[in-house]
């Protein structure tokens, strides 16, 4: 009979945030794939659990997928895990779930820790809808292309980033989605814990003046609705020949219609005549 997949959120900083259950969970299964051994063996060694490791990580997710497949496959049980965090979620795991599922495999999520939507819950901004949109290509063009994709999404928005590249970020940020409110969660869960709730000019300008340091999530205010006139043309252009009939130039009319409407001048006038 073939084994599980379990699916292992892992603190993000706190290791008091591991579950009971995770623990458990790892001190059961029969090996666990790592994002890094190192890292989950500091993990693995405050718990006091010793258990078998693989790498499992960015450049070896084809191989290592089929050949941790095949060891559930003959009946193992096998757990997931990334350096920090939710599996999936920017970290490797999503390559394994699809190859356990074609296989039919029962695979089991044992929730942990999640830098996005952490962030997102002390950041002040809306969290009824949101876009997780996590780490901005390091390819300008890119990037660039990324954020016109999303200027006009009026959900919050969430990206991850790396402190060295945080400040272009925010730039970019800046340019192409125009000033918006901003919170930068950085180290959440961990000592120097902190939340800046602030604009992304604000937010420009105090790291220009001092370097970022830590992990940090950028949560953004989604893009406002376009203000609307409650008016259409035809009601400017209606108004504009009233007054013109009533005496004004037909120049002066259209400018009192813009000034009541929110019309351009220049479009009534052209419309009118
Ligand atoms: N899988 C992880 C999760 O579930 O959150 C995310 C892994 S991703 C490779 C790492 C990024 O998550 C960092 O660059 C940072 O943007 C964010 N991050 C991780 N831990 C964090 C923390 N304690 N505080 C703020 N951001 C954090």
């Amino acid at each position: 009979m073939a084994g599980k997949l379990y699916v292992v959120g892992t603190p993000i900083g706190n290791l008091s945030d591991f579950s009971p259950r995770a623990v458990q969970i790892l001190r059961d299964v029969d090996f666990i794939a790592a994002e890094d051994t190192r890292v989950t063996l500091k993990l693995l060694n405050h718990f006091e659990i010793k258990k078998p490791l693989v790498s499992y990580y960015e450049h070896n997710l084809r191989e290592k997928g089929e050949l941790i497949l095949g060891r559930i496959l003959a009946g193992e049980n096998c757990a997931v895990v990334s350096d920090a965090g939710m599996p999936c979620i920017s970290d490797p795991g999503e390559d394994l779930v699809r190859l356990a599922a074609d296989a039919g495999v029962e695979t089991i999520v044992i929730p942990g820790p999640n830098a996005a939507i952490s962030a997102l819950c002390v950041s002040g901004l809306s969290t009824s809808r949101f876009s997780f949109e996590g780490f901005l290509s390091t390819n300008r063009k890119n990037r660039l292309e990324h954020l016109e994709q999303i200027k006009n999404d009026p959900h919050t928005l969430i990206f991850y980033e790396a402190p060295h590249k945080l400040l272009t970020t925010l730039q970019d940020l800046l340019n192409v989605l125009g000033d918006r409110r901003a919170a930068l969660a950085r180290e959440l869960t961990k000592v120097h814990e902190e939340v800046v709730r602030t604009t992304l000019s604000e937010a420009v300008a105090r790291y220009t003046e001092q370097s970022p340091k830590g992990e940090f999530v950028l949560v953004l205010e989604g893009a406002r609705p376009q203000e609307t006139s409650a008016f259409t043309l035809e009601d400017a252009v209606f108004l504009a020949r009233q007054l013109s009939d009533g005496g004004l130039k037909p120049s002066e009319a259209a400018k009192e219609a813009a000034a009541a409407t929110g019309f351009k001048k220049a479009e009534i006038y052209k419309a009118m005549l």
